[in-house]
């Protein structure tokens, strides 16, 4: 897809996601880092578009937020459990070309599926990323992928092979094409 940002990375789904190698069977790579000590990081270097982490000890994960927050970045943060949701500040269309992405979209996706999906991210261009990022779940897998900076032909991926996904419902928008719930 002719489509980039600096918030998308090939990266953002698989460092961010250990969950990834462990529903692999651990046969993945150990990229002997800390998950969520990687996200606080790429977060706050404009890598990633948001995530949520916690980071050890408490006293640091506080410095972290008051740092993050003097910084511009827009932060949910939970005292109960000492962790936080972080996004870059605004909304999903002043942040990433929906337009273009949308573009995109519908140029590799069959016909209907292609129109509906890019219809779709282009109603969510005033949603706030902190917003998409805290209810990444409940949200379109366009708009899902974009609030974690996880690339589109990913997305694209988990969206296409959707008769074999009916019985499957989609996994994690990490997975792209591949089914962890079968062989
Ligand atoms: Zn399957």
């Amino acid at each position: 897809m002719d489509w980039t940002s600096p918030l998308v990375s090939p990266w953002n789904p698989v460092l961010a996601q250990d969950l990834v190698l462990d529903k692999l069977g651990w046969c993945g790579v150990s990229w002997g880092l800390d998950w969520e000590e990687w996200t606080a990081t790429a977060i706050l270097a404009g890598h990633k578009t948001a995530g949520y982490f916690a980071l050890r000890p408490r006293s640091r994960m506080h410095a972290w937020v008051t740092h993050a927050r003097r910084a511009g970045l827009a932060v949910d943060f939970y005292l109960d459990g000492c962790w936080a949701f972080a996004a870059q500040p605004g909304t999903l269309g002043a942040a990433f070309d929906l337009s273009a992405l949308a573009t995109e979209y519908a140029r590799v996706l069959p016909p209907p599926l292609g129109r509906k999906v890019a219809g779709e991210l282009l109603e969510h261009a005033d949603v706030p990323l902190l917003t998409t990022a805290v209810h990444h779940e409940a949200y379109p897998a366009t708009v899902c992928a974009l609030a974690l900076g996880y690339p589109p032909e990913v997305t694209a991926g988990l969206l296409t092979p959707r008769r074999h996904r009916f019985p499957h419902l989609p996994d994690g928008a990490e997975f792209g094409a591949y089914c962890p719930e079968c062989d």
